[in-house]
């Protein structure tokens, strides 16, 4: 069963110099398994001119009730997928992509009103834009406050969509631009979007304990800043979703690290995918990701980096240790969840299964 479907591209237009607004289209047999929850992402599989499979996430920034999947990809100094995108793809092409994942925003149980609050660095204003219109239209007392850095104006990717929405919700939706260098009307601060400017903006210009939930997307460093000053103003951990990009990258893992002594380094797996199960033999140096792939199984899987959660996969009998993990929530981890990448045996045997995401 291939995890990957066929989009046509109908449209592709900058929204920067630098950045491009793709609009893709489901072939009608996949247009249900392309059904979205705002601040969803796809993954694309694309053949790089060498050959080479690259899979690449991008986050949908269209809402749900808006017809169409779209997506904002942001061209990286020299990177493979993002500049191939800027420049090369057209209208009438076709993308493969994995059905849309990830748990940015979580629906809530009652429609009562709230105040939101969200911080978006450059490209990671793409999940944001999409849950910001959903929540807005979905409530007509909702409430929504974005801080959004960016290096110079001229970089602000959906700056005149972010206007025109400030038109549409007007008095409901606020823009605090923060830029790094250039002086504009549009900059109500400069510099970088820092513990510190994080503390200030909280103290002066938004009252962090009106907020109901916080939207933080963009480079893992800056996150931690900002969950942390909203940490300080009393919002808690359930109050604050994150969605990282990519991250830095972690020393890899040592047998040494385990938490049993192991009897031998041999590991039996017993793995479970489109409720085929297979047993294997792997080492504990060799992630539970890499043995499916290595064994021929067919995974899911993106940047292989504990960032996305494509290759989530549930442990149902034996040990493993998650080196990195930056997108499952703690009851999932409690649940037994973890990120196939990121997960290596401690146990001598394990069994683990792909749930249909
Ligand atoms: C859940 C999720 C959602 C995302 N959503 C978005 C989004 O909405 N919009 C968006 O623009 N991005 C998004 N991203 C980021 C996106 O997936 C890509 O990581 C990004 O576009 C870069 O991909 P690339 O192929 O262009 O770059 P890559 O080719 O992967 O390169 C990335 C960087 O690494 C450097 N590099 C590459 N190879 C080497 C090497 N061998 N040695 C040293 N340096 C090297 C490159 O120069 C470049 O600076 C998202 C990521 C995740 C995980």
């Amino acid at each position: 069963m291939s995890r990957f479907h066929k989009l046509l591209v109908t449209d592709v237009r900058k929204t920067t110099r630098e950045a491009s607004i793709v609009s893709l289209q489901p072939e009608d047999a996949a247009r249900f398994e392309f059904e979205f929850v705002p601040g969803q992402y796809l993954t694309f599989r694309h053949s790089s001119d060498e050959g080479e499979e690259l899979r690449r996430s991008y986050s949908l920034c269209s809402a749900p009730d808006e017809g169409v999947l779209q997506v904002g990809v942001k061209k990286v100094e020299g990177g493979v997928f993002s500049t191939w995108v800027n420049e090369t793809l057209k209208p009438g092409m076709t993308l493969e992509a994995m059905p849309p994942m990830g748990g940015f925003h979580q629906p809530f149980d009652t429609p009562a009103p709230r105040q939101f609050l969200a911080f978006a660095v450059g490209s990671g204003i793409t999940p944001i834009l999409s849950i910001m219109k959903a929540l807005l239209t979905d409530q007509p007392q909702n409430r929504f406050a974005l801080v959004f850095a960016n290096r110079s104006i001229n970089t602000i990717m959906f700056r005149d969509e972010l206007e025109d929405l400030k038109n549409r919700f007007l008095g409901r939706m606020n823009i605090v631009h923060i830029l790094k260098t250039g002086g504009d009307d549009a900059a109500l601060f400069q510099g970088r979007l820092d513990r510190a400017k994080c503390d200030q903006l909280l103290a002066h210009w938004i009252d962090a304990r009106a907020v109901d939930r916080a939207y933080i997307c963009g480079p893992e460093p800056m996150m931690h800043d900002i969950a942390a000053s909203l940490r300080e103003q009393g919002l808690n951990e359930t109050q604050i979703r994150f969605e990282l990009f990519g991250s830095t990258p972690k020393p890899r893992r040592s047998a040494a690290r385990s938490s049993k002594a192991p009897t031998t380094d041999r590991v039996a797996a017993t793995l479970t995918l489109d409720g085929a199960t297979s047993e294997v033999g792997t080492t504990r140096d060799i992630s539970i990701l890499d043995t499916a792939l290595q064994n021929g199984l067919d995974a899911p899987f993106a940047c292989k980096a504990g960032v996305c959660s494509t290759c989530k996969c549930k442990v149902l009998a034996g040990e493993v240790e998650m080196v990195a993990n930056h997108a499952l929530e703690d009851y999932e981890v409690a649940d037994g969840y973890v990120l196939s990448c990121q997960a290596f045996a401690v146990s001598d045997a394990v069994s683990v299964v792909y749930e249909d995401h």
